[in-house]
């Protein structure tokens, strides 16, 4: 709390900021009146205010006057949505009647300008440089920030720093000093490969980067500021200006400046870590402090991981933080300068009137506002005698779109200081009242919890994470290669043959030794599962839950050694290892959930006279014969269902990652699944898998795998057998060739990484993995350039190191049958990129590679390859790519990319996929919330995930009891009914 003395100050001081800025917004108003009321009036609706935003973001990609027309129609398609007369006179635009389609596309691009133009300050660095002189003339200074596409690939890195190169030397030539010469600059324009777990080579390659231009900035006078972006990145960003400013030559002669965002929970830790390394290295360091601009995309990034919301939730706590770290900022000596970047009149006031307060100089202490939205405060700030500066965001508007679209989200948003201090004005009592204390009872709202309890992945961008997963890793070497025995009935066999399998990641390092059972095996498990299967079948379905969550916690407390087992046998990169664990554990926990509200005992229909009751009843002895490449988590969902079903499981994994399994087994019987409802048979599918498929009493087949044994299963168990007594239950999912769809109207930013996600993930080793890509002739070229050199960043490396994208195939064999593929392609199609295996490594791996022109019959398009190949094709338009993309036999995922809103209601009504993806990645599908399971030749339509794939595993049971005697009805009388 501020003392009586300093808070009386903070209100003299914000009633005259408040007075001075709103008397100036209002001559604002009359200089932008007809934009600003465009402003207001879309804002009133919020319906209205959906649709100009995405109207907006998609505008920049049409590139016809035929495509605007159209997208204005789907956009806009009601009366109430069009501009009102009265706006549309002051805006200087002519009736729409008369606008023939070129005219409309020239008059909707003029007023797009026009609202860019409001907050993106120039459109080239000479246009800024004239901006510069103005402003400087003033005494006005800027801090001038390059908007910029996404980077994707080291090129455009390379574009990104001459330009910047050369605004600092253009800036330089200026004379104006460092005060006035001022650059922001984000990090992951200068790196494509911005990712915490790729931290040694950002440090590395962005660190040069840094190093480069800060060497120039120090030769010209030049300021630079480094922004700060999500919270994932944030210490990864502070980690780069650690090593850059810690270094020897940077010592002296060098400023730097780093943002401090108040909204994040742990600012003030930040806030002393900055201070430390400014004291440590002795130069000057500039904290620019701001609320922070990711408000909405961090809560909603933490709901879906169900990771803890890293942003203060309320406003509150935010602007109660900033004050603290005004407070300590100012505190913490002349090495560490402040810029108070913001437009809330409370903060302004308390930031000047502690800066009075403890008469810090004007070289250690500036004011900060946005361009476009912060010129009122000028005038207002300028009596305090520190400077005040202008972040400009300079580019051409129409690839600034995404920077725009965020400004005006905060420019309207409903805790917005500058809405409410402008717009819609309220008393200054209001607008200037403290913050209350902090509250640490103020816990930040979770989301809604859904049905079950999720796992969180782990937030690789905390380095103890990484720190524990190196460890596991290490861990898990030393225990490879042990030999497993088969277990039926709690008793562990050895059988004569053994399988050697070795992990992929180097070639050698033997992965696990197993015996192999054969048909003897399987009659003696099958004969034990049958023997006691009414007991487990009999327990209450809350105990047999309970099992589960117990396996589900199990599983969560050995997580890091489960993740680094299946990097080594499966050869999975660290997050995917991490995904895999996390929906082992998912389906567990789900099932439970799923289990206990379907299975209790269900009226049909109860007459006075009579009960109508169904019974869910267990199928039987499950065999439960899993694939290799999610040898946690499918092996987990198919065993899981079936056990909490009431059904003793076989469990009969893939050859080629048996280790893994043998855990999950192992962590089943530690939760407490007794021994006679869950067996261990590890062997070869032709015989162990096979017998289990043929043998009369396995009455369910829970099966995952390629088409061919799929089909083959479905063939041999459906023959009956001497002695069955039972109708096979079949549950059969099997492989992929999916499709993807790019078309003109879709964001690249977005599409570029979730194809390269989607085909080279894993190695592309998913069933669910992309691997046809139509993309339409208008979007073509442009699409196919920027993904090839994106690839390029898709980094080929061995799994046990974090910053490896895609690591190894499985085995010798599937990098043969992938080679044959890629040999073929090369002979008929075009290679549009080809990655290159790194040196140093060992093993099956093959580089990711891309094909175009290939002919429509080649195989590469029509049979699973299951390996890093993509096969682009191009399509006249979108509808003959969704005619194209459904001509498969296959129909597991599928993904359109697209802004044009009937181009997604067209793709929702095709049926060409079990999961359809729109702008989003089409691998992944998260239990619960993405039921997954396709149809066609990829399975009978189920969907793991889904609470409807319990019912695989029982059946319905009707019981009808005559409940009167002699006309007699017990009516309501519970205690009457006999069988109650
Ligand atoms: P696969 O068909 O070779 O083997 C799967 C399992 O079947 C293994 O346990 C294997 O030992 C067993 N098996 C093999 N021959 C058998 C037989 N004659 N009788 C009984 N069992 C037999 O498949 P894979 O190579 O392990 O896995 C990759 C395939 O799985 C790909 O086609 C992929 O698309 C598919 N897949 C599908 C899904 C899905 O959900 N639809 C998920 C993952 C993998």
């Amino acid at each position: 709390m501020a003392s009586p003395s300093r808070e009386a100050r903070i209100q003299e001081l914000g009633r005259a900021i408040l007075a001075t800025a709103r008397d100036e917004e209002k001559k604002k108003e009359a200089h932008h009146k007809w934009e600003m009321a465009l402003l207001e009036w879309c804002m009133e609706n919020e319906e209205l205010r959906n649709r100009a935003f995405r109207f907006i973001d998609v505008f920049p990609s049409l590139k016809t006057p035929q495509a605007v027309f159209q997208h204005i129609q789907e956009y806009f398609p009601k009366a109430e949505h069009r501009l009102p007369p009265v706006l549309r006179a002051g805006l200087a635009l002519t009736q729409p009647s008369f606008l023939t389609r070129p005219l409309l596309n020239r008059v909707t691009r003029e007023l797009y300008l026009r609202m860019a133009n409001l907050f993106i300050g120039a459109r080239n660095e000479e246009e800024a440089l004239e901006k510069f002189r103005l402003y400087a003339r003033q005494d006005v200074r800027l801090s001038i920030d390059l908007l910029g596409e996404k980077t994707t690939h080291e090129e455009e890195a390379d574009a990104y720093e001459a330009r910047y190169r050369g605004l600092i030397l253009a800036l330089g030539r200026e004379k104006k000093g460092r005060d006035f010469q001022n650059i922001s600059v984000k990090l992951s324009a200068l790196e494509p490969q911005f990712s915490p777990l790729a931290r040694e080579k950002v440090i590395a390659r962005t660190g040069e980067r840094l190093k480069r231009l800060l060497r120039l900035a120090k030769e010209n006078d030049v300021f630079v500021h480094v922004d700060m972006e999500d919270y994932e990145t944030r210490d990864l960003t502070l980690d780069v200006v650690d090593s850059v400013v810690l270094d020897e030559e940077f010592r002296s002669g060098v400023s730097i400046g780093v943002v401090l965002q108040a909204y994040l929970r742990d600012a003030s830790e930040c806030c002393d870590r900055m201070i430390a390394l400014s004291r440590l290295s002795a130069i000057p360091l500039t904290i620019r402090l701001v609320r922070g601009a990711y408000w909405d995309s961090e809560i909603m990034k933490s709901r879906e991981l169900h990771w803890p919301i890293p942003v203060w939730t309320s406003k509150e706590e935010t602007d109660a933080t900033f004050e603290q770290l005004l407070e300590r900022i100012l505190s913490s000596g002349p090495q560490v300068r402040l810029a108070v970047a913001t437009h809330n009149v409370r903060s302004l006031a308390a930031a000047w009137a502690l800066a009075e307060e403890k008469e810090i100089p004007a070289d250690r202490f500036e004011f900060q506002c946005l361009y476009g939205m912060g010129e009122p405060f000028i005038p207002a700030l300028k009596p305090s005698g520190y400077p005040v500066r202008f972040y400009m965001p300079i580019g051409d508007p129409v690839i600034g779109m995404a920077y725009l679209v965020r400004r005006l989200l905060e420019n309207v948003s409903s805790q917005s200081f500058v809405r409410r201090g402008f717009y819609k004005p309220e008393q200054a009592e209001q607008l200037l009242s403290a913050p209350a204390e902090l509250l640490d009872a103020n816990e930040p709202q979770m989301p809604a919890a859904p049905d079950f309890d999720p796992l969180a992945p782990l937030a690789f961008h905390d380095r103890y994470v990484r720190q524990n997963f190196q460890k596991a890793l290490d861990k898990v070497r030393r225990s490879l290669g042990e030999t497993l025995p088969l277990v039926i009935g709690g008793k562990e066999r050895s059988t004569p043959e053994k399988i050697k399998t070795v992990s992929p990641v180097d070639g050698h390092t033997p992965a696990a030794v197993f015996s192999c059972a054969g048909s003897a095996e399987v009659q003696t498990a099958v004969a034990s599962a049958v023997q006691l299967a009414a007991k487990w079948a009999d327990l209450p379905v809350s105990q047999r839950a309970e099992c589960l969550r117990r396996a589900a916690d199990l599983m969560t407390l050995r997580r890091y050694e489960l993740a680094a087992l299946t990097v080594w046998e499966a050869g999975k990169t660290w997050r995917e290892a991490d995904a895999e664990i996390v929906e082992a554990v998912d389906f567990l926990r789900f099932y439970a959930h799923c289990a206990e509200r379907m299975m209790t005992e269900a009226v049909a229909e109860d007459l006075d006279q009579e009960t109508n009751r169904l019974a869910a009843c267990p199928r039987g002895v499950t065999a439960v014969i899993s694939p290799w490449n999610f040898p946690a988590a499918i092996l987990t969902g198919m065993s899981s269902a079936a056990l909490v079903a009431g059904n003793p499981v076989i469990l009969k994994p893939a050859e080629q990652s048996t280790r893994v399994a043998w855990e999950v087994y192992k962590i089943y019987r530690e939760a407490g699944i007794p021994e006679y409802a869950v067996h261990f048979l590890p062997g070869r599918g032709e015989s162990a898998g096979d017998a289990l498929v043929r043998h009369p009493d396995v009455a369910v087949i829970a099966f995952t795998g390629s088409r061919e044994t799929g089909l083959s299963i479905l063939s041999v168990g459906n023959e009956k057998k001497i002695g069955q007594k039972l109708v096979k239950r079949f549950v059969v999912e099997m492989g992929g060739k999916n499709p993807a769809i790019v078309d003109a109207s879709a964001d690249f930013d977005l599409a570029v990484p979730a194809v390269l996600q989607s085909a080279f993930g894993y190695a592309g080793q998913k069933c669910s993995a992309l691997s046809r890509l139509y993309v339409v002739d208008e979007a073509y070229d442009e699409f196919l350039k920027r993904l090839a050199g994106a690839a390029r960043e898709f980094c080929l490396g061995s799994p046990l190191l974090s910053a490896s994208s895609l690591g190894p195939v499985i085995d010798r064999e599937a990098q043969d049958k992938i080679q044959g593929f890629i040999e073929l392609g090369k002979k008929e199609g075009k290679i549009l990129f080809e990655g290159v295996v790194p040196d140093g490594v060992q093993g099956p791996y093959i580089p990711p590679i891309i094909f175009s022109e290939l002919p429509q019959t080649s195989r590469l398009l029509s049979e699973e390859i299951f390996g890093p190949v993509l096969c682009i094709i191009r399509a006249s338009n979108f509808t003959e790519a969704l005619k194209m993309a459904g001509d498969s036999e296959y129909a597991l995922t599928a993904a359109v990319y697209s802004r044009t809103p009937s181009h997604l209601e067209m793709a929702r009504k095709t049926q060409f996929a079990g999961n359809l993806y729109l702008n989003r990645g089409q691998t992944g599908a998260v239990v619960g919330r993405q039921p997954f399971g396709g149809f066609k030749l990829s399975g009978g339509g189920t969907k793991a995930g889904g609470a409807d794939y319990l019912r695989e595993f029982y059946f319905l049971r009707t019981v009808s009891e005559n409940v009167s005697r002699h006309g007699f009805a017990p009516l309501h009388d519970e205690s009457s009914n006999e069988t109650k």
